[in-house]
């Protein structure tokens, strides 16, 4: 159990005690901005990441998000372009100035991420692989730890302990969405992790409101509650064509709503003192 050690919270602003993530040269998670990490669920193929990545650029995005490596629940399922996937990323991230964040499934894969990314991620079925968590930190890049769907927040506190451990903190958690009884949804976003972890942990932590819903048209909505929350970022799939998306179609937001998703999230950044980028 994490100790309550607040008496209320908006009259103890010291009680945040994020400190701040350095991306690449020029971004820190963590900070006075909401970082917004856009991008396909995988990279399907160059044109489409390099459609996707030229739009989150026009927009003012920073981060691009897509995988390479996908942890798919069915073996039948598209299981992503491999090494060929992290040259597209790399590749068209760097034609438009953009930072990248793509998921490292095993350790045997990490040296190759991590030379293509500039943030690994590890996702939810691996939050409690130790081995993949102790090799993230030997490495000098940041990583984020997305939340396991059937972890506490106790639990994930302590996986990134693991990385830790082995000398890399720059770590940036993210809640994703939990299993729990209710079906109506892909999964439950816990906005009451979002301000625990504010109040009890150094990491930035960032919601990823496509995953925590599983449908495009509750997404807007679960960003904007993340952001009210204390979220100090987003992780949002975007497709330039969701029907023919390879993976998590349904939750794929066309890239058409992107400047109106920026838009609407600026605004709840702005009324909780934050802007985005
Ligand atoms: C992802 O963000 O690409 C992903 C696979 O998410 P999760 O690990 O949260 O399921
Ligand atoms: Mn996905």
């Amino acid at each position: 159990m994490i100790p309550n050690n607040m008496i209320w919270a908006d009259d103890n602003p010291e009680m945040a005690l994020t400190k701040p993530v350095r991306v690449g040269n020029s971004l820190t998670v963590g900070g006075q901005d909401v970082i917004l990490m856009t991008g396909p669920c995988s990279v399907e193929s160059y044109d489409q990441t390099r459609t996707v990545a030229q739009e989150v650029a026009r927009l003012g995005g920073r981060v691009l998000r897509g995988g390479a490596y996908k942890p798919r629940t069915s073996p039948y399922s598209f299981q992503g372009l491999g090494r060929e996937g992290l040259e597209i990323l790399r590749a068209v991230a760097d034609e438009f100035d953009l930072l990248v964040v793509t998921e490292a499934l095993g350790v045997e894969q990490l040296p190759l991420v991590a030379e293509y990314t500039d943030i690994i991620q590890i996702g939810s079925r691996n939050m409690q692989h130790y081995p993949l968590l102790w090799a993230a930190g030997e490495f000098d890049k940041p990583v984020l730890l997305k939340r396991g769907f059937m972890s506490t927040v106790d639990e994930w506190l302590k996986a990134a302990e693991h990385i830790s451990s082995r000398g890399n903190d720059r770590i940036v958690l993210c809640e994703r969405g939990i299993r729990s009884f209710e079906t109506a949804t892909r999964n439950t976003l816990d906005t009451n992790a979002i301000a625990l972890i504010k109040q009890t942990s150094p990491y930035p932590i960032l919601a990823d409101p496509s995953h925590a819903t599983g449908r495009a048209d509750l997404v807007f909505a679960a960003a904007r509650a993340a952001v009210a929350a204390g979220a100090d970022g987003l992780l949002v799939e975007f497709h330039n064509n969701p029907a023919e998306a390879l993976s998590d179609a349904d939750q794929a937001l066309p890239l058409a709503a992107l400047a109106r998703f920026r838009d609407e999230v600026g605004k709840v950044a702005q009324a909780v003192g934050r802007g985005i980028r």
